[in-house]
């Protein structure tokens, strides 16, 4: 316990020096010696781009949320960070740095001004976080491009590559002609944006009737190896099985049916190109056509364009519209909305070309990856459809070799002979292919290899985490494996998600995970996602300075897992004034509490609670209740609002205002009632703050001190237990009539400019209500102390009171323009004659003349007060929420 002397306002300046004591003591280490059940958080590796923003606020404040959680629950938590490094962001940053080209030096050199970026931004987004408090243990911190987890994701890709799940092959892919590298399906988006849709006249080769065909993609006619009507179509039966020529190049193609053309678009009949989009792919391996490659690996058209050779994707089209045209195969254009692929990294519209690539066989492990989704608890449950929906939807197996150079090596060489793979041995690894040389010869008996120059995609990093951070190869895994959750975004399901899944389940047989927890998006204040160019970026820093790590913090926590949510500053601000509301109830508290002890058995103090600590603990259980229950359901919002209602309004505002007069009694007789109000305060105090504790928790370990008995931190605590027999309706009830009455007369003593202090003489209870009767008994010296009240009485039926006049004021605006010269005569009687006497004329007869002047109601207003029947000035309130009135007399 430290040395009472609490400063009057909280500073949540204190965050850091909690945060490097945290550190020091190491109290977030995870122990894996299995004397407590372990639980396992496999931690999303963020891209290192050297600054936190507030979707990671949000995501890790439900980790962090989480991880103290069940660490208070006496779990052996593991909460790694790793950094998933590799990509091309970093690549096109160090270009920009050193204003190079990544062919213009050597690749390890490129590699290592890479490695030296991601490390520095790796630091700084470190400080970040823990500046925020989350609570990794960064004992475990993962890097995805050490050699040690390089060598991780090479081992996974060696299994699978024995087992048969990745293979090498010609395949259309995704192709981003900007970053020059294939992409999944996955990091493909579309966008709707507008073109022109174009009518080509395709004349037949028979000379006899040709068709008119629409397309968006005009710039493909050199590589149109077939055009396709619907088997049904009546206007086109005579076309089927005809040949006809491609406007401009001077070659036929045939004509063909397909049950998948849609015969609604254009004029139903569809060119097919290598390759336009994903259905010109199903063409040509339907019906085994060729393959025209058009464009190059830099959007470049190729020889066989012919005219067109050398112009970029745009100068073709254009070019090509202007020629169809002039040769008068363009009948007409029209607009038309198109549904664009983009490259999700630089949001260059993607091509579909041929290449030798690297694959995972999705299509054989989708029926594993099915069942493995189900087999997971997904919160909130509709994301389980859109993995499952993307599930199946995929037609295509993931590409997983990019063309870059900042990733994992894929571990391979081809035999300089006969070209055939050597893959490399499990003991080499890590192994780089364009540095190192395979043992052994090829079946061929040749000696020399080529090393593989692709890299892995880096999703194949990230989708064994869950492997990395429980040890695997090593056998030991299988002690934390699968983890306990995944916490991760909605925007990652079709990667990260599938992925891991789709990978863990090929290496191990079992779920990556019991359970998944996704976050929405954070928005800025004006709804939009947070851009430069939109000017509604927040930065955490901004937020921290002026704020601290805690507002912030309950800013996120309000909120529910899968909903996107606003940033927003005024809940930031409700946040930090909660804080500081919550600190200045505890500075007054703790002055009576400050070695607080009693020789009392709890038992014995707990018999002899009066009403309202009665009705705060029951409060306080259930809240303890509601929030554990909050929590692990994760409805992070409701915890954090059933905390704060239960702090602000009930303790603070209700429950400290109604034990105040017990606290300053010393006499033998007040000793029991204070001590148990001191008991209660005490109990309300620790465990709110163990609930708080892992939203706010700098907050909560400051004010632990204060109260704890021993040099330790609130988060090595153990979570508070509900005490079931403290629940009680009746304790509910009873409290809920004391704090209405209460109410009551506070307001009434605001009303009237008096203190809160200021003593009142009688407070008389009027009510025919017994049960109500039973419990304001009960409530009476709560009542009397807290507002000062000399005598309470329980009255049966309606007090006896009446008016009485009080002054008589004329109203000269009136009185002087309408009376005139006898205006003075008038007034002297008003305010001579008797006040009752001149009210109660004015009551039956309406009108009093006075020397021909005729007063009535509207020449005067009068003052009233009731008064009782012995003539002693009282105050009637009638009781908004109960059934009763109330007589003050002061
Ligand atoms: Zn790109
Ligand atoms: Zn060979």
């Amino acid at each position: 316990m430290v040395q009472n002397n609490i400063p009057k306002d909280y500073d949540h300046k204190k965050e850091t020096r909690w945060q490097s004591k945290w550190q020091k003591d190491n109290i977030y280490k995870f122990i894996g010696d299995g004397t407590k059940p372990n639980y396992i958080i496999d931690t999303p590796p963020p891209y290192p781009t050297g600054a936190t923003h507030m979707g990671h606020v949000l995501n890790w404040t439900y980790i962090d949320i989480i991880a103290r959680f069940k660490r208070m629950q006496d779990y052996d938590v593991l909460f790694p960070q790793g950094w998933d490094c590799h990509g091309l962001p970093t690549e096109v940053k160090v270009e920009e740095t050193h204003n190079i080209k990544k062919g213009d030096v050597p690749r390890d050199e490129f590699r290592k001004m890479c490695v030296d970026l991601t490390s520095e931004n790796i630091k700084l987004m470190k400080a970040q976080m823990i500046s925020l408090g989350f609570s990794q243990d960064w004992s475990s911190e993962f890097v995805t491009m050490t050699p040690e987890y390089m060598k991780r994701t090479q081992l996974s890709f060696l299994k699978m590559y024995h087992e048969g799940l990745i293979y090498r092959g010609i395949h259309p892919v995704n192709w981003c002609p900007r970053c020059e590298t294939a992409i999944a399906f996955a990091e493909v988006e579309y966008h709707e944006n507008e073109t022109y849709l174009n009518y080509l006249e395709f004349p037949a080769e028979d000379g006899e009737n040709g068709a008119l065909i629409a397309t968006t993609r005009p710039e493909l006619l050199s590589a149109c190896v077939a055009v396709v009507v619907h088997p049904e179509d009546e206007r086109y039966k005579e076309l089927a099985g005809k040949r006809l020529e491609v406007p401009l190049f001077g070659r036929s193609v045939e004509v063909i049916t397909d049950k998948e053309v849609d015969p609604e678009f254009g004029t139903g009949v569809v060119m097919i190109c290598t390759f336009g989009d994903k259905t010109d792919v199903l063409w040509v391996n339907k019906h085994n056509l060729d393959v025209i490659e058009a464009i190059d690996e830099q959007g470049i058209m190729q020889e066989v364009t012919g005219e067109y050779c050398g112009l970029n994707i745009k100068e073709c089209k254009e070019k090509i519209i202007d020629d169809l045209k002039k040769e008068g195969y363009l009948k007409k254009q029209e607009n038309v909305a198109q549904n664009v692929g983009l490259c999700w990294r630089c949001k260059a519209p993607i091509e579909i070309l041929v290449k030798n690539q690297w694959f995972v066989a999705v299509k054989d492990l989708i029926e594993d990856v099915k069942q493995t989704t189900d087999e997971i608890k997904w919160t909130p449950p509709y994301m389980e459809t859109r993995l499952l929906n993307w599930t199946g939807s995929m037609d295509w197996d993931w590409c997983i070799s990019r063309q870059r150079i900042f990733a994992t090596p894929v571990p391979v060489w081809y035999c300089s002979e006969c070209g055939k793979v050597k893959i490399a041995s499990e003991d080499m690894l890590p192994v780089d292919p364009t540095q190192d040389k395979p043992e052994g010869k090829c079946e061929c008996g040749n000696g020399e290899f080529i090393g593989e120059t692709d890299v892995l995609d880096t999703w194949m990093d990230s989708s064994i985490s869950p492997l990395s951070i429980t040890g695997w190869p090593d056998e030991k895994y299988k002690n934390y494996y699968p983890t306990a959750l995944r916490p991760q975004g909605h925007d990652i399901i079709r990667t990260w998600a599938f992925y891991t899944i789709l990978r863990c389940k090929a290496l191990t047989g079992k779920r990556p995970f019991d359970e998944i927890v996704v976050n929405g998006m954070v928005f800025g204040e004006d709804g939009y996602k947070m851009s430069k160019s939109r000017g509604n970026v927040i930065s955490t820093d901004d937020v921290l300075e002026n704020y601290g790590a805690d507002a912030l913090r309950l800013w996120a926590s309000n909120s529910v897992p899968g909903s996107d949510v606003p940033f927003a500053w005024k809940d930031v601000k409700y946040g930090y004034k909660f804080l500081r509301k919550f600190w200045n109830a505890f500075r007054f508290i703790n002055m009576h509490i400050e070695g607080f002890q009693t020789s009392k058995s709890q038992k014995e103090i707990i018999e002899n609670l009066n009403p309202m600590d009665k009705w705060i603990l029951s409060k306080l259980n259930r809240v303890i209740k509601d929030v554990t229950e909050s929590i692990e359901s994760y409805t992070f919002a409701n915890a954090v609002n059933k905390i704060q209602g239960f702090i602000w309004h009930d303790f603070c505002d209700e429950y400290i205002e109604a034990v105040k007069y017990r606290l300053y009694g010393d006499s033998p007789e007040l000793l029991i009632s204070k001590e148990a109000a001191q008991y209660t305060l005490q109990t309300v105090i620790s465990a709110s703050l163990k609930l708080l504790a892992p939203f706010t928790p700098h907050f909560a370990d400051e004010i632990y001190q204060y109260i704890a008995k021993e040099d330790i931190r609130i988060h090595n605590t153990l979570w508070p237990e509900v005490n079931k027999k403290l629940i009680s309706e009746s304790a509910e009830e009873t409290g809920r009539v004391g704090v209405e009455l209460i109410g009551e007369i506070r307001r009434f003593k605001s009303g009237s400019k008096m203190s809160l202090n200021t003593p009142i003489k009688t407070l008389n209870i009027y009510t025919a209500d017994s049960a109500l009767i039973k419990e304001i008994e009960l409530l009476s010296a709560d009542i009397k102390g807290t507002m000062r009240i000399k005598d309470l009485n329980l009255m049966p039926g309606k007090p006896d009171i009446k008016e009485k006049v009080t002054e008589i004021i004329p109203q000269m605006a009136k009185i002087g323009p309408e009376f005139k010269g006898n205006a003075p005569e008038v007034v002297k009687y008003l305010q001579s004659e008797n006040k009752d006497e001149v009210v109660s004329k004015l009551d039956s007869e309406g009108e009093i003349i006075i020397n021909g002047c005729k007063i009535t109601w509207d020449h005067i207003e009068a003052k009233k007060e009731v008064v009782t029947e012995t003539g002693e000035k009282v105050e009637i309130i009638h009781a908004d929420n109960l059934d009763l009135i109330l007589e003050i007399i002061v």
